[in-house]
């Protein structure tokens, strides 16, 4: 029998993305001896074809509708030209350089990186296959970060040209004329607004009643408006049957009222959510509990086995990069005896169509649902100054006000900046601040940070540039 070479680290990481990166690097300032295993490229889905790159393009989309509606500051522009081939590389760049600053952290802090596949053995060993070799870690203790990849509909026509995924989509260099988004999640509304913005026809399929399903309604109403004014067209209740090549370049089947209906489309994006990453993680050969729906772990990212932990998407509780690199210092420092936990209420989360809609905590119909009352207090963007200076008035920031015990039970911002005005109301959140504490805070004038003052203020009938 081969011998191989076996490692023996405190700590085995598998999967770099914003979860395992984040959980080797803190991990390794709290002086352990950290193995990290990355069978792609270092950041994950988040950093190589998820968040990074979708919102590079989107700034660049942001910039074209600046140009071309310049005329309202009194600048006159020729015809636009859009150079979409740039736009990707510029995307890519930017890719490169975040991916190879953390590899270069990693290794400067003396996390050993290693390009491979990880494999569980049994509960204690991990088999890692390289591009060179094969050999085993048999670590103290295991962090599984290792995300999740797009769903597939159960549905012909999907590996036809032109039919993509989240993932492949963004390697492509041309603009199509048109684009049918089957799914109106957030990956799919973000894509959609990016691509009409570019000035490609865009439909969007949701199986849903409502596209973005967890989002405040209101502000999905308010989002429909300015689909409806790029030519984004939301059909709600679509149940996609095949995707062909019968009829034009691509046909797209769907079931809507009863009805079967067709839509001819250059391309096709399904974005129909992600599954967490398992497949060929061995661990059918491990005691730890899991099903196709994730890893079952603690709320301090523990699993049924006490040495090995689970995070970010391969645990599907959230999908979000912040709250996978949160569960990744949570997941460490429970390892090294400190506990802390995530509080659900403090999540924020933000949807980068344009305009944004960003939240946190719960939503008014979650809180219907959950039969929790509340009281609605909505403050117009308007309120504040600068809104008009950036051309931004008709946004809203909307707390859900708890009548019981004087708290914030959730927050939706919808409108320019509302990515950053969200940190504030999650800081007093998190914090368990009064909301005097953000009533008797200073905020720069002008800016749109005011308009976090005058909600607070508004939440005692207090708030000043506006009538309640
Ligand atoms: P991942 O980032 O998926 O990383 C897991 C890593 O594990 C991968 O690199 C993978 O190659 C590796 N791996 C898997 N199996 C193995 C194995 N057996 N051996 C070794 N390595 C392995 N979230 C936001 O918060 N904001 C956004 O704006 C946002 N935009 C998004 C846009 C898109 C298009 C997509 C697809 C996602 C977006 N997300 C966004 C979600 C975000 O990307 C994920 O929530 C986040 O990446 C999860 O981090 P993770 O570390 O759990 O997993
Ligand atoms: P999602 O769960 O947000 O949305 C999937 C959508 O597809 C839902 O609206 C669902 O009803 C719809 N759908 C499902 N089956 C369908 C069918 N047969 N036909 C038509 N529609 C169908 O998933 P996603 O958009 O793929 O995104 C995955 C995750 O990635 C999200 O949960 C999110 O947390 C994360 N993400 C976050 C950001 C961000 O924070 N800005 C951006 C992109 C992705």
């Amino acid at each position: 029998m081969t011998d191989y070479k076996v490692l023996r680290p405190d700590l085995l990481v598998i999967g770099a993305g914003p979860g395992g990166y984040v959980a080797s690097i803190h991990a390794r300032k709290k002086g352990l001896h950290v193995v990290l295993v990355e069978k792609q490229a270092i950041g994950g889905t988040c950093l190589n074809v998820g968040c990074i790159p979708t919102k590079a393009l989107i700034h660049a989309a942001d910039r074209v509708h600046e140009i071309k509606t310049a005329e309202q500051y009194g600048i006159s522009v020729g015809a636009v030209e859009i150079n979409y081939q740039k736009m990707v590389e510029r995307k890519d760049q930017i890719v490169t350089q975040l991916s190879t600053g953390i590899l270069f952290l990693l290794q400067k802090l003396g996390v050993e990186v290693i390009t491979g596949t990880a494999s569980f053995q049994n509960d204690h060993q991990v088999l890692i296959t390289t591009k060179e070799e094969t050999f085993f870690i048999e670590p103290k203790q295991i962090i599984v970060a290792t995300g999740a990849k797009s769903k597939h509909l159960p549905i012909s026509g999907l590996d036809l040209p032109n039919v993509f995924d989240s993932t492949s989509i963004l390697a492509q260099t041309k603009l199509p004329a048109s684009l049918c988004v089957i799914g109106g999640g957030v990956i799919g509304m973000e894509f959609a607004f990016l691509f009409a913005r570019l000035g490609v026809k865009v439909h969007v399929l949701e199986f849903l009643p409502q596209v973005l399903p967890s989002v405040d309604k209101e502000a999905v109403v308010r989002l429909h408006r300015f689909a409806k004014q790029l030519g984004i067209q939301i059909t709600n209740n679509a149940q996609v049957q095949a995707i062909t090549t019968e009829e034009g370049p691509l046909s797209i089947e769907y079931l809507h009222q009863e009805t079967n209906k067709r839509i001819q489309t250059e391309w096709v994006l399904e974005a129909v959510g992600r599954s967490p990453n398992i497949d060929g993680l061995g661990l059918e050969h491990t005691s730890i509990q899991y099903s196709n729906k994730g890893i079952v772990a603690n709320e301090y990212g523990q699993t049924n086995r006490p040495t090995i932990y689970a995070i970010g998407d391969v645990v599907n509780k959230w999908q979000l990069a912040h709250t996978a690199s949160h569960q990744g210092v949570i997941a460490v420092d429970h390892m090294m005896g400190i506990s802390h936990t995530i509080n659900d209420r403090a999540i924020p989360a933000v949807v980068f169509t344009t305009p944004m809609i960003a939240s946190v905590g719960l939503t008014e119909e979650q809180a219907t649902n959950q039969q929790i009352p509340y009281r609605v207090l909505k403050t117009p963007y308007s309120a504040a100054g600068k809104s008009l200076v950036m051309n931004a008035q008709n946004g809203f920031v909307k707390l859900l006000l708890s009548p019981l015990d004087q708290t914030i039970l959730g927050a939706t911002i919808m409108g320019y900046d509302a990515d950053h005005l969200i940190s504030s109301v999650t800081i007093q959140i998190q914090n368990h601040l009064p909301f005097e504490s953000i009533q008797k805070t200073i905020f720069a004038h002008p800016t749109m940070s005011e308009i976090i003052h005058e909600a607070y203020l508004g939440i005692d009938g207090q708030a000043i540039h506006y009538l309640e």
